[in-house]
């Protein structure tokens, strides 16, 4: 049997995920006197995708960019905070908080201007305005997390979150594990709100190296849990459809590609795009990796591939600036990859890839105060479907959840929770896992899923009809595997057996609405409907599931404004 805790751990507001917006979350609504527990599967200290640090803050400062709302509204769009996947709406209201966090954050220690005044670069076309503040983020987790535990906020690490409860059609708990021993504990929470701050879904899909699994662009604890949990909670997710690639040095996956000073070029050293004439500047970089990051395959398809970042036209001060830069955003061992098998960016290319689908920006849909359709609910960060922003977007809609939550937990009183029937389906699945000594380890699933994914609900490939069908019920086929087969020696192990999953879910409902979706988008080409239907331009798909577990999609428009 599934070792269970005793007590059932008590607040307010529940923090599923302890990254950035995590640990925001928490600080604001600790602040605003709410009982707070963060809830991490690893370490505050050192988790997520800022785990290493960032070096890029989205930021609207009306002294620096001017009070013309629209035009600013209008240029970001243009960027990776941007583009045709976020409602507007909540887009000016991210740019209307960003600063406020620069300079809360600057209070922490976190160094916000390192040359001793506001720079910005990066991540923007030629000719506009620039609106990403360069900072060094080395420092961010450990001052966040001081932060969190000043408020009062109460931290949890090496517990992981697998289950929102729902009483009476609001959150009233959740179900997590405590995977600090060898043998893991389940733990019941009893909360009035909750917000799911678990990032991006990564694994689900193999990268460019299959055999190095957690060779990935992102944080590997971010598989998409988030996304699942909210998905059978009853919230409304948005967009989860649509595929979305990210791009990167080739085979060396890492985030981080505004930080490169260089071009994206062909063999011949010639520029892709139009974005950048001359020797790239550290204020621009080139922006084609953000607009246009399915180029490093597009060109390789079309027989010009493969793409080279080039960064042969660097001085030795740029190169220097570049190595600090990287340190900054925790993506150094570039750099010492380089150094230590003597690369020299100023006398080679560095090809560059495009990384497969991760689920990130995709997602929950929240509204302006980050609450999802479930009340009691919240979500910030990578695992938003309709707002981006990246650091940014974590940052203020974690701080904006917390301050609402603070105040929304005054009004709704403690539930219980253990006549919950999914505690005890939870437990007999954990029992289940936990006691088998013959069966399959979670690798053996991840991989298939992989595969599935990869083959039949693609991202980088044409899609149609046939091939989700047949995906869905490989899913079905796997999910009843897993079911009857999956078994863990420790802690660890059992961990991975919950992510596996969380993913066969999130899978699940990515080809239930790419078949849903009877058009080609974006990346979402489907071989057997090519045409893009007008009539869907600037609408979202979003997807819930009933309390009987049918999926419900319908499209909605895209707030404009
Ligand atoms: C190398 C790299 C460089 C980047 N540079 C920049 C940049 O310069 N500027 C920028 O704007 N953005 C940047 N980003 C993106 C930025 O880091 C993310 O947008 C941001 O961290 C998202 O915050 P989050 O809270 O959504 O997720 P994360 O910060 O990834 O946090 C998610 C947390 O949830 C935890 N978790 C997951 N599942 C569970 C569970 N079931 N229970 C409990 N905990 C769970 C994870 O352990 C993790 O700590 C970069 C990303 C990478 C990978």
């Amino acid at each position: 049997m599934i070792k269970v805790r005793d007590k059932i751990e008590c607040c307010d507001f529940l923090v599923v995920g302890g990254g950035m917006g995590g640990l925001e979350a928490a600080i604001a609504a600790a602040s605003g006197g709410a009982d707070v527990i963060v809830a991490e599967k690893h370490n505050t200290l050192r988790s997520g995708c800022g785990a290493n640090g960032n070096d890029h803050f989205l930021c609207y400062i009306p002294e620096i960019h001017g009070e013309d709302m629209e035009l600013v509204l209008r240029e970001v769009g243009n960027t990776l905070d941007g583009g045709p996947w976020v409602d507007i709406d909540l887009t000016r209201v991210l740019l209307q908080h960003t600063k406020e966090v620069v300079d809360r954050w600057e209070s922490y220690g976190i160094n916000m201007r390192p040359t001793g005044k506001y720079v910005f670069e990066g991540h923007s076309l030629p000719g506009q305005q620039l609106y990403h503040l360069k900072f060094d983020g080395k420092k961010q987790k450990g001052c966040l997390t001081q932060a969190a535990k000043d408020a009062g906020a109460r931290l949890m690490n090496h517990v992981l979150i697998n289950e929102i409860l729902v009483k009476d059609g609001r959150v009233a708990g959740a179900i997590g594990v405590d995977i600090s021993e060898e043998e893991p504990e389940m733990v019941l929470f009893q909360c009035k709100a909750a917000i799911l701050c678990a990032g991006m879904g990564l694994r689900l899909y193999p990268q460019q190296n299959p055999t190095y699994m957690f060779n990935l662009p992102g944080c590997p604890a971010d598989v998409g849990s988030g996304h699942s949990m909210a998905l059978r909670a009853g919230a409304k997710l948005v967009n989860i459809d649509i595929p979305n690639v990210h791009a990167g040095p080739k085979y060396f996956m890492r985030g981080g590609k505004g930080t490169w000073i260089g071009i994206s070029s062909t063999i011949d050293g010639k520029p892709v795009t139009p974005y950048v004439t001359g020797k790239p500047s550290r204020a621009t970089g080139d922006v084609t990796a953000d607009v246009w990051p399915s180029v490093y395959l597009d060109k390789m398809l079309d027989g010009t591939g493969p793409v080279f970042m080039n960064c042969t036209e660097l001085d030795d001060d740029d190169v220097e600036y570049m190595r600090w830069a990287f340190d900054c955003e925790g993506i150094g061992s570039i750099f010492e990859y380089f150094d230590q098998r003597g690369i020299d960016i100023q006398k080679e290319m560095i090809e560059f890839g495009v990384f497969n689908c991760t689920m990130n920006n995709v997602g929950v849909e929240i509204n302006e105060k980050a609450e999802s359709s479930l009340p009691g609910l919240y979500a910030a960060g990578n695992q938003v479907g309709n707002v981006r922003g990246n650091l940014a977007g974590a940052a203020v809609f974690g701080m904006l959840a917390g301050r609402s939550a603070a105040e929304y937990v005054k009004t709704v009183a403690h539930q219980s929770i253990e006549d919950i029937p999914l505690v005890e389906e939870k437990k007999a699945l954990f029992s289940a896992i936990w006691d088998r000594v013959d069966g399959a380890h979670w690798k053996e699933p991840a991989s298939t899923l992989q595969q599935i994914m990869n083959d039949y609900a693609p991202a980088l490939k044409p899609r149609t009809e046939n091939l989700f069908r047949v995906c869905i019920k490989y899913l079905a086929d796997l999910k009843k595997l897993c079911y009857t087969e999956l078994m863990a020696e420790n802690s660890h192990e059992f961990m991975r057996c919950l992510e596996v999953l969380d993913q066969i879910d999130l899978g699940e409902a990515v080809a239930v609405t790419g078949r849903h979706r009877k058009e080609s988008r974006g990346r979402h080409q489907r071989a057997d409907y090519k045409f893009t239907d007008l009539t869907l331009n600037n609408k979202f798909m979003v997807v819930h599931k009933d309390g009987a577990g049918e999926y419900h999609m319908e499209y909605r428009p895209r707030h404009m404004r």
